[in-house]
């Protein structure tokens, strides 16, 4: 059964978005997507149309959770009247459940953020097990060389050996190439006045932001539109920082989290 359609189950059952704590704008996005995406039985429909060699395939890149399509039941998927009946296999799934993907599963370079979406288009971020979200954003940079981690470390600007440190560090000459982490919408461009200096805050939907900091310059500005992997800054060391390199946060719901789960 496909997760599409599974999700489509869901959809149609889950009470109105707002029940879920969505902000508004998420829940009119969600509801946009939602009425534009065809209903379970008619993705059933494709899905069984292609045959069971394309399931397998459309399997491989983590779409499908499981092809039990019989080649000969292929017209009775194609009737909704039919496919309503008893006899239609369990399309539900727990909200819970946890699916494994590879990371070769990320997305097509059709549709590159198309496992992000999938999650955050059920689910708030915050709903997002941590074997979901593995691998789910894109590097910020080209070369990802990790510095100071997420969480409470000794500050280096005063020492300070209680510091939450709110984001990923990655070292990076300024005037670094920063990219946008999946397709969003940028949401702040400017200075930081809590020692992010030059800041972006991009907003992927359904309670998941990034922010990209200490820039030396931004190229986006508020209301845009980004693609995933687009450019977006160049790294610098504005703000409360020591030296050139990228300060990466990744926020759920309002409140950071290790962006090394996301990555
Ligand atoms: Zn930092």
């Amino acid at each position: 059964m496909t997760q599409q359609a599974a999700t489509g189950r869901r959809r149609a059952e889950a009470p109105a978005a707002q029940a879920h704590g969505l902000r508004p704008r998420d829940a009119a996005r969600r509801g946009r997507r939602a009425a534009a995406r065809p209903g379970p039985v008619r993705q059933l429909a494709e899905i069984a149309g292609v045959g069971q060699k394309a399931g397998v395939a459309l399997a491989a890149t983590g779409l499908v959770l499981t092809v039990t399509l019989p080649t000969a039941g292929t017209e009775a998927a194609m009737s909704p009247a039919v496919a309503d009946t008893a006899q239609q296999p369990e399309v539900t799934a727990s909200g819970e459940a946890v699916v494994a993907f590879s990371r070769t599963s990320v997305g097509s370079q059709v549709d590159p953020d198309g496992r992000l979406k999938q999650l955050l288009s059920v689910q708030s971020a915050g709903g997002v097990s941590p074997a979901q979200a593995k691998h789910t954003l894109g590097a910020p940079l080209d070369s990802m060389v990790a510095s100071s981690p997420f969480g409470y470390r000794v500050s280096p600007l005063s020492g300070w050996a209680g510091e939450f440190h709110r984001g990923q560090d990655f070292a990076a000459q300024c005037g670094t190439a920063v990219k946008a982490a999946a397709s969003g919408t940028v949401t702040f461009a400017g200075w930081h006045p809590y020692g992010g200096g030059n800041r972006v805050v991009i907003d992927h939907g359904n309670g998941l932001e990034t922010t990209y900091n200490h820039l030396s310059s931004a190229s986006v500005s508020v209301g845009q539109k980004v693609e995933r992997g687009a450019l977006i800054a160049l790294s610098g060391t504005s703000g409360a920082s020591t030296g050139c390199h990228l300060h990466f946060e990744v926020m759920v719901n309002g409140e950071v989290v290790d962006p090394n789960g996301w990555l």
